[in-house]
């Protein structure tokens, strides 16, 4: 056996997509782009998408849009990917770490209200594995405080929570398609959002300033060559070079159209494991996984024998991984972490992610749960 932790689930129709971008011989920042813009903003049920080269890209330009003076400080949960508090930094900003909540790991909500202060200009929740920060309950305390909010859905796409989808509850939700996630293009990202006024600033930022599309001045300039202006762009601030391109876009759209079932088996997968490992000693599961009401990109456990457990698991050749070591516990961002997150710098020790991605057989997770079991006998 050799069961990876993570793995795309691409084929033959991702390839026929970028053959179609390769014969149109358009594969920039083109048609394929817009077309996944909208046909994401209709799957998450929002009013606009722009498509990006990452997550990263899109929490750095969601921050950017607010232009925060340098040296205000944003909330963010130390129990995250390091992006989340990159895109602070990028910006000139200063990250306030807050602790997880010990059920969920997801932001302690009282945690992350102690640590405010007026300094305090945004906050960025992250879906921890895909379970919802109670957004009900953050929301009306951000909005009293004069907060934006950019939700990090790098962990869930689509799901609802309390009726609305998830990345729809703040100013911005940022999603991304890198390999190992609910859905890939290679690497990718997308940023939604209600407001058309706070995106119309996006599409410049993710490409250095520019925000017309060229591939339609191009095709009407082919078409009819009647406008000798068919090239005049102003730039008006400093974008960046995040852009999707067509051919991340090509896999995306073949991804979307798959993505409820990938989706699906991932929760038959977890329901799997959560009734595999029910009553094993000396394991619990992450967090309330609830597979049938939600979107999860890993699953985890809690061990108090963690590398013992992870040695063992690989001896049986199954792949494990750590998710995270707290942002707070990290050199880089050390110098920032003045307020500690005592709680989850001590529960990370206990984090195993095991195998979860929609390719998975029932085999390999019956044999994963087995050798749980074995272990903890
Ligand atoms: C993966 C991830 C990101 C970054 O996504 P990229 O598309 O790789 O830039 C951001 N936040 C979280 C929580 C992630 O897991």
């Amino acid at each position: 056996m050799n069961i990876r932790l993570f793995k795309p689930s691409v084929g033959k129709e991702e390839l026929e997509n970028i053959a179609g971008a390769f014969e149109r011989s358009w594969i920039g920042l083109g048609p394929n782009v817009n077309e996944f813009e909208k046909k994401w903003a209709e799957y998450i049920g929002v009013e606009a998408a722009i498509g990006v080269n990452s997550a990263t890209a899109a929490l750095h330009i969601a921050l950017m849009v607010f232009r925060f003076p340098k040296g205000k400080k944003v909330l963010v949960p130390s129990q995250t990917f390091a992006a989340t508090a990159c895109a602070v930094l990028y910006n000139g900003l200063i990250p306030v770490f807050v602790d997880s909540d010990p059920v969920t790991l997801g932001m302690d909500l009282d945690d992350m209200k102690r640590k405010y202060d007026e300094d305090c200009v945004a906050v960025m929740p992250v879906h921890y594995a895909g379970h919802p920060v109670p957004m009900d309950e953050l929301m009306p305390w951000a909005r009293e405080k004069g907060l934006r909010v950019v939700e990090d859905c790098a962990h869930t796409t689509g799901a609802l929570y309390k009726g609305k989808p998830l990345g729809t509850w703040g100013d911005f939700g940022c999603y991304s398609f890198e390999e190992k996630k609910l859905m890939t293009t290679g690497d990718g990202g997308m940023i939604v959002s209600n407001d058309v006024e706070l995106m119309k600033d996006i599409k410049a930022y993710r490409w250095v300033g520019i925000d017309k599309d060229n591939w339609k001045t191009a095709q009407a300039y082919t078409d009819s060559n009647r406008d000798a202006m068919h090239w005049f762009y102003e730039i008006n601030l400093l974008g960046y070079k995040y852009n999707m391109n067509d051919l991340a876009a090509s896999i995306g759209l073949a991804q979307l159209k798959k993505l409820d079932k990938m989706n699906a088996r991932r929760s038959e997968i977890i329901r799997m494991y959560l009734d595999g490992i029910e009553g094993v000693n000396g394991i619990q599961p992450l967090l309330p996984f609830e597979p049938e009401k939600y979107v999860y990109q890993m699953f985890s456990i809690r061990s108090d024998r963690r590398d013992e457990l992870m040695i063992y698991l690989k001896s049986k050749g199954i792949a494990t991984g750590c998710h995270y070591t707290p942002l707070t516990d990290q050199p880089l961002f050390k110098p920032y972490a003045n307020n500690d997150c005592d709680y989850i710098e001590k529960e990370a020790q206990k984090l195993i992610t095991l195998p979860l991605h929609s390719d998975l057989t029932n085999e390999e997770v019956a044999y994963v749960i087995q050798h749980l079991k074995e272990f903890n006998a």
